[in-house]
């Protein structure tokens, strides 16, 4: 077989399809991870695939590699610069100042979303160039809680689908008061590394992102670097203890890394990042954090704001490395074998009465014989499967077979549904 560059049924470089059966995964873990944020009072909201370009080159940062490297940008032809979005926080606070929403009165605006991310990355295991992430963010509060809250949740959706391998690291970032004298002395530190001209150079726009440069020979090298540990005011320091209370309370444990960076200046205080160890160098399964500053930068008013963003690509890797199932409820509970034109009919209008009673059923469409039908029935995993020809329904009755058992007997039609119902629980 020759193989062509590119083919019409092959997906684009780093993306994948989402098919059935692992697909009812993917949809499960989007779920488990969104129900705890809609028990704690967050909104739906769902913004554009794409937004204006500056929104991201103000709102992720200008110097960030997201913005640099891998934003898909284009031109539209009535001229307007567009990109895809990489990421979550900088359209959905758009979308909340847009929309008047911190000026309801009702602080913080809590919202959660779930939908795709592009970005042009090199591809790897647990890394695609358009991925999924379920976010939420707590807009215009500032509060110790709210951190706690949003983290806590964060562990809950991982612990509800079963993960125990996951790890939450946790630091402070300072805030304006602190940050810049600690800013100061890292990049004091940093200019006497032996490090390249691109990294020199994010000394001085971007220093706290090299302590995040995940090259051997940078790390090496940072072992003395300063912390801001060290470095946090009063209130900042405050401010993390009362986070750290408030997460042991909960009993969820976290492990200090003072490593643990946002490269932008409108990041502050609190930052964390969930890691599974299972997935090797892509290990990062979610990560969030304060960003107080971020609203001004893309021209609204100071809204103190913090928020997360969960892979789920990489969450259902966890999942596999584990060996966790989730359980899924079945695609099909009855499986209609009819056996003759009549009971085609007859079978047809039962699988549409079973599933407006709430039964997931199947039929066996396209006229096949009864081998392949009943081989259909296996496939489809249902746990029934009601083969009727003339002679049953002159009868009123249907074969009502347990594909798990192998029992098989005569129901009457009319007690299909009930009689279902009450032997799939
Ligand atoms: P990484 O350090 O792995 O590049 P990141 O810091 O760029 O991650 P965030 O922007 O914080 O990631 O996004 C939140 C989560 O989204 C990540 O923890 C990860 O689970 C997921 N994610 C980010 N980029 C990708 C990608 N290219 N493919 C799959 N999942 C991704
Ligand atoms: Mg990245």
């Amino acid at each position: 077989m020759t193989v062509t560059a590119v083919s019409t049924f092959q997906a684009p470089k780093g993306t994948y399809d989402l098919l059935p059966p692992d697909s009812a995964t993917f949809l499960a873990v989007r779920e488990a991870i969104a129900a705890p944020v809609r028990r704690a009072g967050y909104g739906y909201v769902e913004t554009p695939g794409f937004e204006h370009v500056e929104l991201f080159s103000r709102g992720v940062g200008e110097s960030t590699d997201i913005v640099t490297k891998e934003m898909y940008a284009f031109t539209t032809k009535g001229g307007t610069d567009l990109a895809l979005r990489p990421e979550g926080t900088a359209s959905v606070l758009r979308a909340a100042l847009q929309a008047n929403l911190h000026r309801a009165g009702n602080l913080p605006v809590k919202l959660w979303y779930s939908g795709s991310y592009y970005r042009y990355e090199n591809p790897q295991a647990g890394r695609y160039r358009h991925f999924s992430q379920v976010g939420a963010e707590a807009i215009g509060a500032e509060d110790p809680a709210l951190d706690a809250e949003l983290i806590i949740l964060a562990a809950d959706a991982y612990r509800s689908l079963g993960l125990t391998g996951f790890r939450l690291l946790l630091n402070s970032l300072g805030d304006k008061e602190c940050r810049p004298a600690y800013r100061a002395a890292l990049q004091e530190f940093l200019r006497g590394l032996d490090l390249d001209d691109d990294t020199r150079k994010r000394i001085e726009i971007n220093p706290l992102r090299v302590l995040d440069d995940k090259r051997e020979s940078v790390q090496r090298q940072l072992t003395g670097a300063p912390l801001i540990v060290d470095h946090l005011c009063e209130a900042c320091k405050e401010y993390h203890e009362r986070v750290r209370e408030l997460l042991t309370a909960a009993g969820v444990a976290y492990e200090d890394d003072p490593r643990l960076v946002r490269g932008l200046d409108y990041y502050t205080r609190t930052t964390f990042e969930f890691v599974h160890d299972a997935l090797g160098s892509q290990s990062a399964v979610g990560g969030g954090g304060r960003y107080d500053g971020l609203s001004e930068m893309i021209g609204g008013p100071s809204l103190p704001s913090v928020g997360w963003a969960l892979g789920v690509d990489r969450t259902v890797l966890a999942l596999k490395a584990e060996g966790v199932e989730l359980p899924l409820p079945a695609a099909t509970d009855v499986y209609a074998v009819p056996l003759g034109d009549q009971a085609r009919r007859t079978l047809f209008a039962l699988v549409t009465e079973l599933r407006r009673a709430g039964v997931a059923a199947d039929f066996a469409f396209g006229g096949k014989g009864i081998k392949n039908a009943m081989k259909s029935a296996d496939r489809s995993g249902a746990r029934f499967a009601v083969v009727a020809g003339d002679r049953d329904l002159a009868e009123g009755v249907v074969q009502l077979k347990d594909l798990v058992s192998g029992e098989q007997g005569p129901v009457a039609l009319s007690e299909v549904a009930d009689t279902v119902k009450e032997r799939l629980v």
